[in-house]
């Protein structure tokens, strides 16, 4: 009998047998497929696929369309009119209704798989009341049976491996396919019972395996998957295991024993001696829309448990639908956004620049602004995050650019005297598109010299990927558009990156600058400390959002010439801006303009309110202000993240001749970086210094230095430091590595006379059954020791280790160690000194087995 017939005959005997149930035969299937078809209306409803195992055509939902597309793109060319006949609306409910299994059909059909082979599919339909399907609809299971011919033709070896195995081996659960199933059918039964969906998702699983072997790995989700399925069987629900470290759960909703389900979790981790910080996250979903589909209640329930692994506090986060109508909401913008866009809705106001000392306009900001046919205004604030968010920004800053260029071309086509004008590039943007030769390309084809364009990039862009900001800032440069640093001091560390970025302007919002709070004082004292440095390394600020005198008169005190804000003029319509510009008397058109070496002033380095604050911090990142002389260096103040970028607990003893943390070798360096910064006033200098720990250990810093002047007596500079040493100690150890890359090795640091093991790789360990970690902690510890059998013999090679250890020599030695009760193996070690001592590495120790 061939596989088909056989496959039809086991259908056959279930439907005969008053005790069994096709529908439950089918549902506990590893099927790939499940479609609900609604053929009065000629519609169908996915209810489950397998994600990627199959080529799916695009299609609506018509049940009409899947016949015939699929008929041609899915199915293997020689089963075309099979699953035609099959599947062919006209008749189907005919021929199901007649069929010798009454309500089902069965048949064997090729598909094609997504890398373009075919499976032979099992495809069932079935229908009516006793199997609990309403009327009017019928589900299509397909599930793959190729395993079952390559068994017939011998490719495959085990019959049963071709037809069991809906439970998972490891857990002891139901495979997703099958919880799917299993739920719907608990939703659809037991319709009295408020369910809800679990999904749990163990944190940093993935350290897990490096942390405790992957036998323990394998260990951990057997006995999770067991109480688990432990809860399921209890409370009448259904378990599942997702696959990775994913399982699922469906129990009747009920806060008190999600509770218990989560400190049962953590007392079970906790008592077979695993870290808590392994403790699975657990996102759930009630199920209230009963029409909704478990893969979307699951879907529910992952967003639930993201937040949840967020949460140190709560290791149970609910599904928030709100958090779901404001993704609603969204779409919604983008959608009439969208319509705006093809209605001309969308176009650019401009907000005048001004210079204070005489009111005139030196340039103007472009701001995207949505008017509704109705004459509502929609400001960007609403709209532009959700463009970012999805990733249309892109299309709307080319549309605006665009927009504003040609609208400059017609103001000088009309004899209009143009000032630059700002346009803002979004984050995403720059790495979207080549910004320079878009702009290069609109510059032009709207013939407008490049001057006139000025380009605003947000801060926080520098930060992430700075290389290739700075090559895009460098770029617009030398093409000659103006850069402007767009909402300065809003992120981290921005006087550094001053020094490593050069843009033309910097612009500092007011709002940020707390001006109009009750402390109004220490505002004021950022702004003018942000304002010295930018005189410093003569770069021009603007400061936007100025809406009254005393701030303009302020800000003009402080030396501060350019302002943007309600104060002079709101954003308008362009039409107003280019009346505008039409009386001269108007306009400034030397545009921003940079006077070097003006006096830098010491105030606020000097007043210790200041470093309270923790704005001041964020503007200018880690910074110290240094004196020197007589070849000592002093720390005379410093801020609150200096403090933590420096952490060493003697911090207080540290300020006083700093050279004297250095290694001999570093100390040229610090006495050249400081002598490059009194001739270079400008740019100062940069360079990496290490520094002692009390411990001995080294820590990296990269200092900027740039220099004040001469105050009482001293060379006083003023610089930031940031501390790289993780950083350096990562590439450190990769060039090691590579070096002496054996396939087996373990890096060991001399530090206050102990020695210290860092295992980098598997091999040694791997021998011994054990995690490199585990091996770790025993070569630290000292029990590696007791492995070894011949004592004596150690412990003379423990007193030759201090011999040539103190004489920088290499030195090997071979010793017999137990693996076990049973097991001796040989053992040979090398210790290779490392001549370039990095990160306190003092050798390269490799072990080899023998036999
Ligand atoms: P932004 O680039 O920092 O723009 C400055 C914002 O400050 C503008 O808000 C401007 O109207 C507002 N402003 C100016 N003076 C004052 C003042 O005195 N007081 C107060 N309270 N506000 C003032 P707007 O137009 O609502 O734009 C908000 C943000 O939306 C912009 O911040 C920018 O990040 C973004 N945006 C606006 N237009 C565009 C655009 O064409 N492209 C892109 N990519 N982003 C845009
Ligand atoms: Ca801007
Ligand atoms: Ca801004």
């Amino acid at each position: 009998m061939d596989i088909y017939s056989n496959r039809k005959n086991i259908y056959k005997t279930i439907f005969e047998d008053k005790n069994l149930s096709l529908i439950d035969f089918l549902n506990n299937q590893n099927f790939d497929e499940i479609l609900e078809i609604d053929y009065k209306n000629n519609s169908y409803r996915e209810l489950y696929r397998r994600q990627g195992k199959y080529f799916v055509p695009k299609v609506d939902n018509k049940y009409s369309s899947i016949y015939e597309i699929y008929s041609k793109e899915m199915v293997h060319p020689e089963d075309y009119n099979l699953y035609k006949s099959m599947m062919n609306p006209k008749t189907i409910l005919d021929r199901i209704n007649n069929s010798d299994i009454k309500n089902f059909l069965v048949q064997h059909i090729r598909y094609r798989l997504s890398n373009g082979r075919y499976h032979h599919l099992e495809i069932c339909i079935i229908t009516g009341k006793e199997n609990n399907i309403e009327d009017g609809k019928m589900l299509i299971y397909a599930f793959d049976v190729q395993n079952l011919y390559n068994y017939e033709s011998g490719e495959n070896d085990s019959y049963f491996e071709a037809t069991s195995s809906i439970k998972n081996e490891l857990t002891g659960l139901l495979n997703e396919s099958s919880f799917i199933t299993n739920a719907q059918r608990l939703i659809n039964t037991k319709k009295d019972i408020d369910w809800c969906i679990i999904l749990m998702d163990i944190k940093h699983f993935n350290l897990f395996d490096e942390w405790y072997g992957r036998e323990q790995g394998d260990y951990f989700l057997s006995i999770i998957g067991k109480l688990i399925l432990d809860k399921s069987n209890k409370l009448n629900g259904a378990a599942g295991y997702l696959g990775q470290d994913d399982f699922a759960l469906i129990v009747p909703n009920s806060k008190l024993e999600l509770e218990k389900l989560a400190s049962e979790l953590e007392q079970l981790i906790v008592d077979n001696g695993f870290s808590i910080g392994f403790l699975p996250a657990i996102g759930v979903v009630e199920v209230l829309d009963k029409n909704l589909s478990i893969k979307d209640h699951l879907d529910r329930a992952s967003i639930a448990c993201d937040d949840a692994k967020l949460d140190i506090k709560n290791k149970i986060h609910y599904y928030d639908l709100t958090k779901h109508k404001n993704i609603e909401n969204e779409y919604k913008i983008l959608n009439e956004y969208r319509k705006a866009m093809k209605n001309k809705e969308i176009t650019f106001y401009l907000q005048p620049q001004c210079r204070i000392s005489n009111k005139k306009i030196v340039g103007a900001e472009s701001l995207a602004r949505w008017i509704k046919k109705d004459g509502t205004i929609i400001s960007p604030g609403l709209f532009i995050p959700v463009l970012e968010k999805y990733g249309f920004i892109t299309d709307l800053d080319k549309y605006l650019w665009e927009e504003a260029i040609k609208w400059l071309r017609s103001i000088i086509d009309k004899n209009i005297t143009p000032v630059p004008i700002s346009l803002n590039v979004s984050r995403s943007s720059i790495f979207a598109i080549d910004i320079c030769k878009y702009f290069i390309d609109l510059a032009n084809k709207y013939s407008v010299p490049h001057n006139l364009i000025k380009i605003e990039i947000t801060e926080s862009s520098y930060s992430e990927t700075t290389e290739q900001i700075i090559a895009l800032v460098n770029k617009l440069r030398e093409n000659g558009f103006v850069v402007l640093m767009d909402d300065f001091g809003s992120g981290y560390s921005s006087l550094n990156m001053l020094s490593n970025i050069k843009v033309d302007v910097i612009k500092l919002d007011a709002l940020f600058l707390n001006f109009d709070k009750e402390n109004t004082n220490t505002g004021v004292q950022i702004l003018e400390s942000v304002v010295n440095m930018a005189k410093q390394i003569a770069i021009p600020i603007i400061v936007e959002g100025v809406e009254n005198k005393s701030q303009c008169d302020f800000l003009e005190d402080l030396g501060c010439r350019y302002v943007q804000g309600f104060y002079f003029y709101k954003p308008m319509p362009k039409k107003d801006f280019e009346n505008l510009l039409l009386d001269k008397n108007n306009i400034d058109e030397r545009g921003f303009v940079v006077k070097l070496n003006e006096q830098f002033r010491i105030r606020e380095f000097l007043d210790k309110n200041v470093y309270s604050d923790s704005m001041l911090n964020n503007i200018i990142g880690s910074v110290a202000l240094y004196s020197y002389d007589n070849n000592h260096v002093d720390i005379i103040r410093f801020n609150e993240q200096f403090y933590k970028a420096v952490d060493a607990s003697d911090f207080a003893e540290r300020l006083d001749k700093i050279e004297r943390f250095l290694p001999e070798e570093d100390k040229p360096k610090m006495f050249n970086l400081l002598n490059k910064a009194m001739e270079d006033k400008l740019s100062g200098s940069q360079g990496i210094l290490r520094f002692h720990r009390i411990d001995g250990t080294l820590t990296s810093f990269n200092m900027h230095f740039y220099y004040l002047g001469i105050k009482e007596g001293t060379h006083r500079f003023y610089g930031s430091a940031d501390n790289v040493t993780e950083h350096i100690d990562l590439i450190d150890q990769m060039n090691l590595i590579a070096k002496y890359s054996k396939d087996n090795l373990i890096f060991v640091k001399r530090i206050n006379n102990k020695w210290i093991y860092t295992v980098a790789s598997h091999g040694l360990s791997d021998v011994l059954n054990l995690s490199p970690k585990e091996l770790e902690i025993e070569l630290n510890n000292g029990n590696f020791a007791k492995r070894v059998v011949d004592k004596e013999k150690l412990s003379r090679f423990m007193k030759d280790v201090i011999n040539y250890s103190s004489k920088n020599m290499d030195f090997s030695d071979s010793f017999e160690i137990r693996v076990n009760e049973n097991k001796i193996v040989k053992l040979e070690i090398k210790f290779i000194c490392v001549k370039e001592m990095v990160n306190n590495i003092k050798y390269i120790m490799i072990p080899k087995i023998g036999d």
